[in-house]
């Protein structure tokens, strides 16, 4: 297959999950749904899966960790209504997939990935893609990132058996975060947490969720 010939088939593709997997199972938010039809999924994975890229599942992207079936990333993106001015911390960067979504969308990306090796991957990918607003950083995301708090959204991508504080802490009154909870293949379920201008939160369950676990040291 020539590289031009490849470019478009990817395009199509990639019309073809955001139709399929996305609007026919109701994610509506328009910048969500324009942006995954325009970031290249198949440049965050490995070669040999490319061909898999657009698929309705989650694939490896080694060290044992998994790029997010792209209806997650979508529902997990729309649940925090990206828009322009917001910041948003990223926990779990794995691949850079998902912080390249939301940086088409807010103003700035913190992502924080426990693996030095994926960080580092992930960053060559963004930066040849061209992102200027996603910083990343290596290290135990449930801790956040203080210096670059407070946040208007919070995702994480790796499932922790409570929700960790200062997370919430880092969290803007009004502010949204989204998260698995739930021990390790079991009984994980995608919650929306929403903080109060009073600081207190209100925590919707909505379904049920298999995440890579959220560990606290690489
Ligand atoms: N959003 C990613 C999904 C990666 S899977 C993507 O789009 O590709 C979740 C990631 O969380 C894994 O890469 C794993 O290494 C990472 N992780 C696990 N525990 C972590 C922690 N405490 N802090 C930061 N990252 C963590």
């Amino acid at each position: 297959m020539t590289r031009d010939g490849a470019v478009s088939d990817w395009s199509e593709l990639r019309q073809a999950m955001v139709e399929q997997q996305l609007r026919g199972r109701g994610i509506r938010h328009a910048g969500v749904l324009e942006a995954m039809s325009r970031v290249p999924r198949h440049e965050f994975v490995p070669e040999s899966l490319q061909r898999l890229a657009y698929e309705d599942q989650p694939l490896p992207i080694g060290e044992d960790q998994t790029i997010s079936q792209p209806y997650i990333v979508a529902y997990m993106c729309e649940a925090i209504d990206p828009q322009p001015g917001m910041r948003v911390l990223e926990v779990g960067t794995g691949s850079g997939y998902e912080a390249a979504i939301l940086a088409e969308m807010v103003d700035v990306v913190y992502g924080i990935e426990l693996l030095p090796n994926l960080a580092r991957n992930a960053h060559a990918t963004l930066t040849a893609l061209g992102y200027r607003n996603i910083h990343i950083r290596v290290g135990d995301g449930s801790l956040g990132w203080p210096e670059a708090a407070p946040f208007d959204a919070i995702v994480v991508a790796c499932g922790a058996d409570q929700v960790p504080q200062p997370l919430i802490d880092q969290l803007k009154p009004g502010g949204r975060l989204v998260l698995p909870v739930g021990p390790h293949g079991v009984n994980q379920t995608l919650c929306i947490i929403s903080k109060n201008d009073d600081g207190t939160i209100d925590m919707r369950e909505t379904f049920p969720v298999l995440f890579v676990p959220l560990r606290h040291r690489a």
